[in-house]
């Protein structure tokens, strides 16, 4: 495929965005800093496909880093989102469909008694961490090394040295005063998080935790350790917050919470977040949990929260539509799709003698590369081998075959990835692993 006659390449588009955006992006990891080479200008999307400017379609593997569980553009969607623009943009009032769309959550969910909406993923956690704070009357946070949660202040915090000690910032621009009131700890290690409940118990008002770890490479949480972890924070009169953000209405109806929920390993947390599916593609994010905790939100109680498009009626809209399209065999495809497309990655790898682990959380899957040992945590998975997945990525992106553009991310499909977007992926494997051997 040729790029269209007079159009510009991705190329003259980066260098352009350079000029006006910082980095040429609007998100980090959009730049592929960590892949090299120019990214690619996209200018469409459609079912399991998506096209850049130039005019070439790639199968997609990243489905808006989430949100198309239904493949993009769903036409169900589309007409949801079109039939409320059509009614108008935003409101800044209140709307028959934000209560849907929170009827819809609660009815799926059990641990949300009632749902507040806001617009990203990072306002979720940054809310529920301010309503934990005002429940408890605590000041200090947990949260796991490699765990991602937004760009909020204090959640940009990195371990520091030593067990139970006090995060460093993990941006320029974050005060070492607001870093110190994290505690980071290793993801999947009890007694850490029991030493630090020991040293500073009385002053922790949450632990957030991603409900299964996506956001450093997939990591699953051990059997039993979410629910340990309520335990211990609820032995310690702290909350735990279950960031479902990206996990919520993709890896299941119920989303992490919901794959548990039927084992002996059923938890309940105290707050949950959400984002991505919950908006079908358009902002939509939420946090919810526990009456008694929720009703602490403005007007009710005295813990502040407020936007001025939360709840915007063209992104519930979407939300709605992509929740109701979402049924039981929607979910089958979507862990169908992922089996086939996980184990061909693998088995091309093995073939081409690259040694690797496949990562698993439902339908979510990445790949560690060389031999770390079991991955549990960060420390594990820094160090894999990460170089192999640039020329892999590559290779699949010369084939037409767009992967997230970083070694730490987790692959995402969607229910519209048919047998031919399927086989085009199968087809581009093969050089791809050879690229990851050499
Ligand atoms: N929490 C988790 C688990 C996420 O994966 C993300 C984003 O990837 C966020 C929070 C932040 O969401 P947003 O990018 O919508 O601010």
């Amino acid at each position: 495929m040729s790029a269209a006659q007079g159009a510009p390449t991705n190329a003259e588009l980066f260098l352009r965005a350079e000029a006006a955006i910082p980095g040429g992006v609007n998100s980090p990891v959009r730049a592929f800093r960590s892949v090299g080479g120019t990214p690619r200008f996209l200018v469409s999307a459609r079912g399991p496909y998506v096209t850049d400017a130039e005019g070439r379609e790639y199968v997609d593997l990243v489905a808006g880093w989430g949100p198309a569980i239904l493949g993009h553009a769903d036409p169900r969607v589309v007409e949801a989102v079109t039939d409320a623009a059509a009614r108008g943009l935003s409101f800044g009032s209140s709307t028959p469909a934000e209560t849907e769309l929170a009827e819809l959550v609660e009815a799926r969910i059990a641990p949300v008694d009632k749902l507040r909406l806001v617009s990203t993923g990072t306002e979720a956690t940054m809310s529920a961490i301010r309503l934990a704070r005002g429940f408890t009357g605590r000041d200090l946070l947990v949260k796991f090394s490699g765990h991602y949660h937004g760009h909020s202040d204090g959640l940009l915090a990195e371990a520091g040295s030593g067990l139970a000690t006090f995060a460093l910032p993990g941006s320029a621009g974050v005060p070492a005063g607001i870093a110190a009131l994290t505690l980071v700890v290793p993801y999947n290690d009890l007694d850490a998080l029991r030493a630090v409940f020991a040293e500073h118990g009385d002053r922790i008002a949450a632990v957030i935790t991603e409900a299964a770890a996506a956001n450093m490479g997939v990591v699953r949480p051990e059997p039993g350790f979410n629910r340990a972890l309520v335990e211990l924070a609820h032995a310690h009169g702290a909350l735990v917050i279950s960031d479902e953000v990206l996990t919520g209405f993709r890896v299941s109806a119920a989303g992490w919470w919901g794959l548990e929920a039927a084992t002996d390993d059923a938890y309940t947390p105290d707050l949950m977040t959400f984002g991505k599916v919950i908006g079908g593609g358009m902002p939509v994010a939420a946090l919810g949990g526990r009456a008694e905790i929720m009703d602490q939100l403005a007007p009710n109680g005295p813990v502040y929260q407020a936007g001025t498009l939360s709840g915007n009626p063209v992104a519930v809209a979407a939300g709605i539509a992509t929740l109701r399209a979402a049924d039981a065999a929607v979910y089958e495809r979507l862990d169908a799709v992922a089996a086939t497309i996980s184990t061909a990655v693998s088995d091309a790898l093995s073939a081409e003698g690259v040694a690797h682990r496949v990562q698993h959380a439902g339908n979510l899957f990445s790949f560690v590369f060389g031999d770390p040992g079991e991955v549990r945590d960060y420390a594990t998975v820094l160090r894999q081998e990460s170089w192999r997945y640039s020329p892999l990525f590559h290779a699949m992106l010369d084939a037409g075959v767009s992967l997230p553009p970083s070694v730490f991310e987790a692959w995402f499909v969607t229910a519209a990835h048919d047998d031919s977007a399927i086989a085009r992926v199968l087809d581009a494997l093969p050089g791809a692993a050879r690229a990851a051997a050499s």
